[in-house]
């Protein structure tokens, strides 16, 4: 069964005028559901992340800081999200929403986080939309409880995961990799295990046959045996704040080539949404879906 990590506080109403697509939260489930793609069945809701599993990739002064609102407001404004505690409790569900997802898809094969893929989350910081590192969260636990030995990160979000790349740069059983555009957020990129950084413009034949060529290679060499993968819809051209001309059906061929890959070779993967910022809320529901849709058709 196509479990989906999802829970109302996802949807978290932000004041007026924010820029970031919050109803995407509440948009793909009821797309999902209306169209037949999952039922209420397939959706489940994570409790808060406990503070032990969120202290394996983040510090505790950091935490301090979640918890009890001592964030300045420089680190505020970095976020991007206005403080208050009801974000942080959305925070702890996505992070666990995480956790969850990787121990699905170790039972079913895949498993899907409706948000998550929080890549620019340090283990001391949070920045661009990011408080706290689900996939780097979920990878510790993984390594923590013996359930996983290698793990690869594969990050196709538009934005490089610079939070990702920083947390795991000095432990060797996470391979991180990030495909994403060179002239964009985040400014300072941190060093991924493998980094591959396309020029604005990338479209859906270069985008592919780039990851056509490096994929197979990097999973061949590292041998994982767990999957996380961020599949970012800021590749779009419609995208406000991604720089690449991808269609819906380059993203979705995206999708289907790193779900096929991971299929056929028996890896479980955990999948989280990461960005989506494109003009019209109907193709960042659209692209999203088509994650869903892909992962129901190709496992069950
Ligand atoms: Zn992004």
């Amino acid at each position: 069964m196509l479990k989906i990590a999802w829970s109302e506080s996802f949807c978290y109403p932000l004041p007026e005028g924010h820029r970031f697509p919050m109803e995407k939260y509440q948009l793909i489930p009821e797309q999902l559901l209306y169209e037949g793609t999952i039922k209420l069945e397939n959706l489940f809701q994570p409790e808060e992340i406990r503070v032990e599993n969120i202290l394996t990739a983040h510090s505790p002064e950091y935490w301090d800081k979640l918890e009890n609102g001592k964030l300045t407001p420089k680190e505020i404004r970095k976020i991007g999200f206005p403080y208050t505690p009801m974000l942080i409790k959305r925070e702890r569900e996505i992070m666990q929403g995480t956790i969850e997802c990787a121990l699905h898809a170790l039972r079913y094969g895949v498993s899907i986080n409706v948000a998550g893929g929080t890549h620019h989350a340090y283990r001391n910081s949070g920045e661009g939309f990011c408080l706290m590192n689900d996939f780097a969260i979920a990878a510790c636990y993984l390594l923590k409880m013996k359930l996983a030995r290698k793990i690869m990160i594969i990050d196709l979000d538009v934005h490089q995961g610079n939070g990702t790349a920083s947390i795991f740069r000095n432990i060797p059983e996470v391979f991180t990799f990030s495909m994403h555009c060179s002239a964009n957020y985040p400014l300072v990129k941190e060093p991924s295990d493998l980094d591959v950084a396309l020029p604005p413009g990338t479209d859906d034949k270069v985008f592919l046959k780039t990851l056509y060529d490096t994929l197979p290679s990097i999973i061949e060499d590292f041998q994982p045996d767990f999957v996380c993968y961020l599949s970012g819809v800021d590749i779009l051209h419609t995208d406000k704040l991604g720089k690449f001309g991808c269609t819906l059906l380059g993203a979705k061929a995206r999708d289907e080539y790193v779900l096929n890959y991971c299929y056929k070779n028996q890896l479980p993967i955990a999948i989280a949404m990461g960005g989506g910022y494109s003009h019209r809320i109907k193709d960042i529901i659209e692209a999203h879906c088509n994650t869903f849709r892909l992962a129901q058709h190709i496992w069950f």
